[in-house]
């Protein structure tokens, strides 16, 4: 049996993690939707590693999801979820209600994050990042001071998130992990349950042809465009696939690249039927 301690409630959570701190001892945080798997897990073992206790929030936030999109049917499997934190080093998870998140029904306060959240995930999904700079927002004042360990895997997210906490000085140091992949390439991600076998078996194209890009950037190549289209020609190649974007961008500011050069990152975004696959990789050349 798991060992780590099950939070229905804010005040619960809350005061465990006072009394942890008023020992002295350091909080790490890695929030989630649950469906863990071991991307999840490395941000699980990154926080235990560098902090005294590490703690984990398991919400499908309605809040983040539009109304056409897979809230009703996010998986969900909370006895597996235990013991995955539990084994990753997770002492205390906090596991709400949407009751107990947003009583009273909606909210009135929300948080939104402007520029960085206007393109790419924030154009398919225009009422994504509020929903989730709100609801980390209402997590990161519900744990209290902490490190707090976000994938790189969704990097416009990691973004909003640290500029969030930098704009309004939260006292939570965000941390950005690698991505973690299956054998194959494919970055594992709560939604790949959903694929069919056809699709599972087209979806590390996106990957491939990421590698493929930074490899022609990596020779020398300096025009955006060109590195852009081996992604997008290799996923239009592909009859399970519809391209998104495949964007190479500054990988601090997240603005559009104009030339090939310096600290970039390649985002990607793919259909593959009704499910939407974000992938990306760091793209490093000489400036
Ligand atoms: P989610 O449960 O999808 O909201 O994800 C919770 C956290 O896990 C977010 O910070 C994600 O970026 C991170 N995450 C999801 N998939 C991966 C992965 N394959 N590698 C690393 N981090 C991930």
């Amino acid at each position: 049996m798991p060992e780590v301690q099950v939070h229905e409630t804010i005040a619960s959570f809350r005061a465990a993690l006072d009394a942890v701190r008023r020992e002295g001892a350091s909080v790490g945080f890695v929030p989630t939707m649950g469906y863990l798997h071991d991307g999840h897990a490395s941000l699980m073992r990154a926080a235990s590693a560098d902090c005294d206790v590490a703690v984990a929030s398991i919400f499908v936030n309605p809040l983040q999801f539009a109304a056409n999109e897979d809230l009703s049917t996010y998986p969900r499997d909370l006895e597996r979820d235990l013991a995955l934190a539990d084994a990753a080093g997770v002492t205390h998870v906090l596991h709400p209600s949407v009751d107990e998140m947003y009583p009273g029904g909606p909210v009135l306060t929300t948080v939104s994050v402007a520029e960085i959240t206007e393109r790419f995930e924030g154009a398919a999904r225009p009422t994504h990042f509020a929903g989730v700079a709100t609801v980390v927002a209402k997590l990161f004042s519900i744990v209290g001071p902490c490190r707090s360990y976000f994938g790189e895997k969704d990097f416009q997210q990691l973004a909003v998130v640290r500029r969030m906490a930098a704009d309004l000085s939260m006292p939570v140091e965000v941390i950005g992990c690698p991505i973690v992949r299956e054998p194959d390439g494919l970055a594992m991600s709560s939604r790949n349950v959903y694929l069919s076998a056809e699709q599972r078996a087209a979806a590390p194209v996106l990957h491939r042809s990421m590698l493929a890009a930074a490899e022609l950037a990596a020779a020398g190549e300096r025009s955006v465009a060109a590195v852009e289209a081996v992604v997008a020609d290799a996923v239009a190649a592909e009859p399970e696939a519809e391209l998104d974007y495949a964007s190479l961008v500054d990988a601090a500011a997240l603005a559009p690249a104009s030339a090939v050069g310096g600290e970039q990152r390649l985002l990607v975004a793919a259909r593959f039927g009704r499910t939407r696959l974000l992938d990306n990789l760091a793209v490093t050349t000489p400036a």
